[in-house]
C-alpha cells in the first residue's frame, strides 16, 4: 500500500526517486530511511530472476543467506594442458538467486519508501533532480538516481552468455567444484569457456560465455553447450530454464547523461571480467551513508586505478584473442585462491599484482600501456 497520497492528475513531490529496481536501484531503496521516495520498476523480481555469482567474505557469506542458491569452497580453471584447482577458506564463491534478493529487498523497504510496478517515462533532469511519469501519476523529485542499464557501444568487447539450468539422467562426478572456465571449446570466433555452477550432483547451471565484439546465434551457445556435455558424459534430463546475457568489456555511457547513475550504469561491471555485484554493494553502501549525512553525490563503484588496470587488460584480449586462455590460466596460476579471490573482487593487494604482472606476456601489456 502506498504511502504517498494518491494525487492523480498533480505532481507528487518526492526527495529521492530511484530509476530502476535491480541489483542497485533496490539495494539503494532498501537502505533508505526516514525520506521520502520512490523506486520505479516494471518488472517482478521472478520476471528478472537469474544467478548472480561473487566471491562471499564471512560476513556477506551471513548477510546473504537466505538468497543463497549454492556455494563452493573450490573452483577450476582448465585448458588442454593444465587443471588449476583453488581451495579457500575465506571466500565462498556463491550464486544468488536474484529474485529471492530482489524480493526480500522489495519487502524491506521503510515507511516513505514506495515501490511502483511500472516504467519510468518522460524522465526529465533539472540540476540533481527531476521529473517523470509512473502508472499515470507525475512526480517531481529533490534528487534522481538511474539504474536503467547503460548503452552498450556496438563492436565493443562484450562479454555475451547463453546457460542451461539443467537435470542431469545421473549424478556428476565432484558437485563441490564450480568450473570457471574450461577452455577446452571453440576458440575460432573468440575467447570462449563453459561455466558450471552444480547447485547438487544432478542440477547445473552450465552456460557457453564468449569474450567478443559480435554476438553469435543462440543456437551456437546451445551446441557448445551440448557438445561439452556429451565429452563429460553428462546427459540431460530435463532443461528446466534457459538465461541469456550481455555485459559490455568497455566503458559504458548511461542512458542519460544528465541524471546521477548508480549500478552497471555508472560502470560497476568489471571490464575484465564482468562481475558486478561487489563493485554494486560497496557504491550503493557508500551512497546510502552518504544520503544519510545530507551527500547525494555518487562513489565511483571501481577505483580509477583498477579501472585503467581493466582497461589495458581487455585492449590486450581485442589485440591479441588468441592470448585469451593463456592470460587467464596464468593469472591463476600465478595466486592462491585467496588472491584469486580477491583479484576478482578488485581488492587484490600489491603483492597479489606484482604476481600476476611477472606471470603475463611482457610485450603485449608493455604496447598497450603505451597505447593508453
Ligand atoms: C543474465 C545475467 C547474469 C549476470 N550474472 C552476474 C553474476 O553472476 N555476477 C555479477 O556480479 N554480475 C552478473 N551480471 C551483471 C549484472 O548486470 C549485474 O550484476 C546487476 O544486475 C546490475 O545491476 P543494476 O542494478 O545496475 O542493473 P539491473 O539489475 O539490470 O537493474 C536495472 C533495472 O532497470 C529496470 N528498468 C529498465 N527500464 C526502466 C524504466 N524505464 N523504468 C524503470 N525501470 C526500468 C529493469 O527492469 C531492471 O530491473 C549478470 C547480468 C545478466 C544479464
Amino acid at each position: 500500500m502506498s504511502s504517498l497520497k494518491n494525487n492523480i492528475n498533480k505532481t507528487t513531490e518526492i526527495d529521492i526517486a530511484i530509476i530502476g529496481g535491480g541489483s542497485a536501484g533496490i539495494t539503494l531503496a532498501a537502505s533508505l530511511n526516514n525520506v521520502r521516495a520512490v523506486v520505479v520498476e516494471p518488472r517482478t523480481p521472478i520476471e528478472r530472476d537469474c544467478s548472480w555469482a561473487f566471491w562471499a567474505d564471512r560476513v556477506q557469506q551471513k548477510k546473504f543467506k537466505a538468497a543463497t542458491k549454492g556455494s563452493w569452497q573450490q573452483w577450476r580453471l582448465i585448458d588442454h594442458q593444465t587443471e588449476i584447482l583453488h581451495c579457500s577458506e575465506k571466500y565462498l564463491y556463491t550464486s544468488l538467486r536474484s529474485a529471492d534478493y530482489l524480493a526480500q529487498c522489495e519487502s524491506a523497504l521503510a515507511e516513505g519508501v514506495d515501490l511502483i510496478r511500472a516504467p519510468a517515462e518522460n524522465i526529465r533532469a533539472n540540476g540533481l533532480g527531476g521529473s517523470f511519469t509512473a502508472a499515470g501519476q507525475d512526480y517531481k523529485s529533490a534528487k534522481i538516481y538511474d539504474s536503467r542499464p547503460p548503452k552498450i557501444a556496438e563492436g565493443g568487447l562484450k562479454q555475451h552468455f547463453l546457460g542451461w539450468d539443467i537435470r542431469t539422467k545421473a549424478p556428476i562426478n565432484n558437485p563441490h567444484i564450480v568450473t570457471l572456465m574450461d577452455f577446452r571449446v571453440d576458440q575460432s570466433r573468440g575467447l570462449h569457456f563453459i561455466y558450471v555452477l552444480p547447485f547438487s550432483d544432478r542440477r547445473l547451471l552450465v552456460e557457453s560465455t564468449m569474450i567478443s565484439a559480435s554476438l553469435e546465434d543462440k543456437e551456437w551457445y546451445r551446441q557448445a553447450i551440448h557438445k561439452w556435455l556429451k565429452e563429460q558424459n553428462i546427459v540431460i534430463e530435463e532443461i528446466v530454464g534457459e538465461e541469456m546475457g550481455i555485459i559490455p568489456m568497455q566503458s559504458v555511457a548511461p542512458l542519460d547523461e544528465d541524471i546521477a547513475a548508480i549500478g552497471a550504469a555508472s560502470g560497476a561491471a568489471r571490464l575484465s571480467s564482468g562481475y558486478a555485484f561487489s563493485g554494486i554493494q560497496s557504491q550503493i553502501s557508500q551512497l546510502a551513508a552518504g544520503i544519510s549525512r545530507g551527500h547525494y553525490s555518487v562513489p565511483p563503484p571501481i577505483s580509477p586505478l583498477l579501472n585503467s588496470m581493466d582497461k589495458i587488460f581487455t585492449g590486450v584480449l581485442l589485440a591479441h584473442p588468441e592470448l585469451g586462455v593463456s592470460i587467464m590460466m596464468r593469472t591463476a596460476m600465478a595466486l592462491d585462491a585467496d588472491g584469486f579471490a580477491r583479484f576478482m573482487l578488485g581488492s587484490a593487494t600489491f603483492f597479489d599484482w606484482v604476481k600476476v604482472v611477472l606471470a603475463m606476456p611482457k610485450a603485449p601489456f608493455l604496447k598497450q600501456v603505451l597505447r593508453l
